[in-house]
């Protein structure tokens, strides 16, 4: 996962912040799929990492994630943004998987972390139509 998403993480497209991150998911099934950053010149209007790795793997159709190796090159660990976790702990509830997030520097040099203790108390929507919706793809 790591080595996939450092590949990933050469294709970013950094125009403001000039900080490459790579992201790449693992399904179910053990596939992966990469993203990287891709910033725009309207603040905020950009895609992060995690979710253009999330948002990759659900073009090809998954849904279903075990975990996320996120990899950039900075000293210090570097953590999801508060909208990239949101979006972590939605599809972490397709499958009811509590998500493994890697925080990676490199293949050897890495942490393990939860996204339930990265997002405590993730958003639940209160529409059981909505829930019933996401669980739909548990299936697909
Ligand atoms: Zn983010």
């Amino acid at each position: 996962m790591i080595a996939v998403a450092q590949e990933a993480r050469e294709n970013a497209f950094v125009i403001r912040s000039l900080h490459q991150f790579g992201a790449c998911v693992i399904t179910e099934e053990g596939e992966l799929f990469g993203g990287c950053n891709i910033e725009n010149t309207i603040s905020g209007m950009g895609v992060c990492a995690e979710r253009a790795a999330i948002d990759n793997a659900v073009v090809h159709g998954k849904y279903r994630f075990r975990g996320i190796a996120i990899v950039d090159d900075s000293e210090v660990l570097v953590y999801p943004c508060g909208v990239c976790r949101e979006y972590l702990a939605l599809f972490s509830q397709t499958n009811d998987i509590d998500l493994e997030v890697i925080l990676a520097k490199s293949e050897t040099k890495y942490v393990v972390k939860k996204i339930s203790k990265l997002l405590p108390n993730m958003f639940v929507s209160k529409s059981e139509t909505t829930r019933n919706k996401i669980k739909s793809y548990k299936n697909k």
